[in-house]
């Protein structure tokens, strides 16, 4: 038996649904986008709101939805939530501060313009975002649009591992948004092994 969103409303934990700290509650998802919501976009939302720290039950297909619809609404979501992210840890990654996009020693061009150039790790990540939100918008929607999406977005989350310890791991334990990444881009093979060079969480194993 499908379990409900209902059933999963009525039975979540006391104090374990959070929002994003210093965020209230309708805002937590204002990162607005010119996308159209839909109703898969609210059933993921909906879902989110009570299961956010459960991802196998987050990442369980709907049996309405058919495989790329659901990494579609996914991915739609987690770049929603980036935006809010990227927010967060441009308070301490700066133009300034971190002049070009690396994570440890590798050094990543900006695909974000008409050809690949180098950009500051704050600018990668806006550009990107932007990019992937684009993509996503105009139907983008195939296996390997998403690969490419998936590689990209991925070294955002790398950069803030390796150069803002603090802000990931905070943002990390408020959202498990990281976590939901890689979990996604293993299940869909989105991703291959040697590009995952944040070492495995608690929560992505
Ligand atoms: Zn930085
Ligand atoms: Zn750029």
């Amino acid at each position: 038996m499908t379990q409900t969103l209902e059933t999963w409303e009525g039975f979540h934990k006391p104090g374990r649904q959070r929002v994003l700290p210093g965020t209230k509650e309708e805002d937590s998802f204002a990162w607005s986008y010119d996308m159209a919501s839909s109703n898969n976009q609210l059933y993921l939302q909906t879902l989110l709101r009570a299961k956010r720290f459960d991802i196998d039950v987050l990442l369980e297909q709907p049996q309405q939805m058919d495989e790329l619809t659901w990494l579609y609404e996914h991915m739609r979501q987690i770049c929603i939530e980036l935006g809010l992210y990227i927010s967060v840890v441009h308070r301490e990654c700066t133009e300034k501060q971190c002049p070009i996009m690396r994570a440890q020693d590798t050094t990543y061009y900006c695909a974000g313009h008409g050809s690949p150039r180098p950009c500051s790790a704050i600018g990668y990540a806006v550009h990107t975002l932007d990019y992937a939100v684009k993509q996503l918008s105009q139907g983008d929607t195939s296996l390997k649009h998403f690969q490419s999406m998936v590689r990209r977005l991925y070294r955002i989350f790398a950069h803030v591992y390796f150069h803002h310890r603090q802000v990931f791991e905070t943002q990390e334990t408020a959202t498990y948004l990281y976590a939901r990444f890689v979990r996604l881009a293993r299940k869909y093979e989105l991703a291959p092994e040697s590009q995952i060079i944040i070492p495995e969480l608690p929560t992505t194993v």
